[in-house]
């Protein structure tokens, strides 16, 4: 599990008493994946630097740690940071920014309303959110990280993410087809000549150039920023906004870099999986699996309109699937068929995705969601649900391996990085009072919410401590942050809203129907017409 050699760990361990800390709760949970029978009453974590050396009943670590700063009052719960493994890191939601959540291929147009922050701004409060509710690693995938501009934003929000503490992955994400519908090229055909003119650049435009520019800013980034504590991914954002072409050089570049993860969207609406069948003459899983992107390094985001022959693949391949529940509500895109997937074998994370069931980014909230959404699987009276562990598993170590930090981070093990919760259990547990012998993880998972988390602790270094952020001037980002919306958009990005607003209706016409036939035999049981 650990990739700190023992000799390293011995040297940390002497280290302890100058620069060390222990945390204590009135339960550890150190790793997920040991269920019930890992939980320490009264536990705690030795941690030196940025490493976890030790842990075990508090009683037990302090007198081998005198000097150590003890932080926990001895009544919270201890546990792995959770983790985002999937998010775009836009700061203010949607919805703050005045337009509503809708099907994907409505949302598209209708963002473009939008504020787009500063990414000193957007970065900043995507890591305060993620902090605050308990989040110690997010992986910011990008979206458009096209040309200068792109590139510029992706440095800025990087060096911002890292100075509040949040430990980072981070993933340059560009389409290099279907920026504007799906079908571009038969679709610009089908406008009154006016509209179709105007859309022409998103449409046709120099591929090879556009797909150089993208390597060259994956390189520099990967160069200036990846190593033990950061992670560069590469991200055609998503299967079905990438030609053959670009997707071969990503297959190529993390070949040559070796250890890179490849994040990108799949099959996240019906429209998705018809275009496809309709585009590749075969289901888009297959299709990858011709690239070579069907593989353990790979991640895909959302995968909710897969088939029965796709899960099978993709859990024979030990690939990735982040599931974003709550966005998928906003998005009226179906439901993840989660059970399924971890089933066959797919590590199954978990991802927020900028839109959370409250609209606020609370990652245990998120967590909740994960455990709750997943019980409509089947009505059979001896199948158990998902259980309050295994939707753990999914939000720490399962998300540390999507965002490429398998076996960094996700548990609290001696050689692992120091990403740690301590949760207020005043809610959970004494609101007036709840049965000392219930499992802790259920009490948290059913119970808990960010709000309830105390100190975050990232590679051992203190964040948030009892609420108080210690690495961001929150209110002064928000006066920022009100101060740059009150400015509303530019000229040029409200013509471009007006521009996407004329074309939407088209683009509606365009899919019409494209659905038809595709989704007609859930895995899921919701309700039934017969
Ligand atoms: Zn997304």
């Amino acid at each position: 599990m650990s990739q700190t050699p023992d000799a390293t760990l011995a040297n940390l361990k002497r280290t302890i008493d100058k620069n060390g800390m222990i945390l204590r709760g009135a339960y550890l949970i150190a790793d997920a994946r040991l269920g019930a029978a890992g939980v320490v009453q009264q536990g705690a974590v030795a941690i030196a630097g940025d490493t976890v050396v030790d842990t075990g009943p508090f009683a037990a670590l302090q007198p081998k740690y005198p000097g150590a700063r003890i932080l926990g009052d001895g009544r919270q719960l201890l546990l792995p940071g959770l983790v985002d493994a999937h998010s775009h890191g836009r700061g203010l939601s949607p919805i703050q920014k005045g337009v509503r959540n809708d099907f994907l291929e409505n949302a598209l147009f209708d963002w473009a309303r939008g504020t787009v922050l500063a990414p000193e701004l957007s970065a900043a409060l995507c890591a305060w959110r993620h902090l605050r509710s308990g989040c110690t690693l997010l992986h910011h995938n990008g979206f458009d990280d096209d040309g200068d501009e792109g590139a510029r934003r992706a440095h800025v929000a990087i060096r911002t993410y890292l100075a509040t503490g949040i430990r980072l992955a981070f993933s340059p994400g560009v389409r290099d087809e279907s920026k504007l519908v799906m079908g571009g090229e038969e679709f610009v055909a089908t406008l009154p000549a006016e509209l179709g003119d105007a859309v022409r650049p998103l449409v046709f435009f120099d591929k090879e150039a556009f797909a150089d520019a993208y390597f060259r800013l994956f390189d520099e980034l990967y160069d200036a920023y990846d190593g033990d504590d950061t992670k560069i991914l590469l991200a055609p954002s998503w299967a079905h906004g990438a030609s053959e072409a670009f997707m071969r050089r990503v297959r190529a570049v993390a070949d040559r870099r070796g250890g890179v993860m490849i994040h990108m969207h799949l099959l996240q609406s019906p429209v998705h999986k018809a275009w496809g069948r309709r585009r590749h003459k075969k289901p888009t899983v297959f299709w990858l699996d011709d690239l070579g992107l069907v593989a353990e390094d790979c991640a895909y985001g959302h995968a909710i309109h897969v088939t029965e022959p796709e899960i099978a693949l993709m859990g024979r391949r030990r690939v990735t699937v982040t599931s974003h529940p709550s966005c998928n509500f906003h998005m009226r895109n179906g439901i993840t068929p989660v059970m399924p997937l971890r089933a066959a074998g797919v590590n199954v994370a978990m991802g927020l995705d900028d839109k959370t069931i409250n609209d606020d980014e609370d990652a245990v909230m998120e967590l909740r969601m994960m455990h709750k959404v997943h019980r409509l699987d089947t009505y059979e009276l001896t199948n158990p649900p998902l259980d309050a562990y295994e939707a753990l598993e999914i939000a720490t170590v399962n998300g540390a391996r999507a965002a490429g930090f398998a076996g960094r981070t996700g548990a609290l093990l001696p050689g692992m990085k120091a990403d740690a919760i301590l949760v207020d259990l005043d809610r959970v547990a004494r609101d007036p009072w709840i049965d000392p012998k219930f499992d802790i993880a259920d009490a948290f998972v059913e119970r808990a919410m960010g709000s309830d988390v105390a100190t975050v602790v990232v590679g051992g270094k203190v964040v948030i401590e009892d609420r108080r952020p210690l690495t961001i001037d929150v209110d002064g980002l928000y006066r920022e942050i009100r101060a740059f919306c009150a400015k509303g958009l530019t000229p040029e990005q409200r013509a471009r809203a007006d521009l996407l607003a004329r074309v939407k209706p088209h683009a509606q016409a365009w899919y019409a129907g494209w659905h038809d036939g595709l989704v007609d035999r859930p895995f899921y049981r919701v309700n039934s017409r017969g």
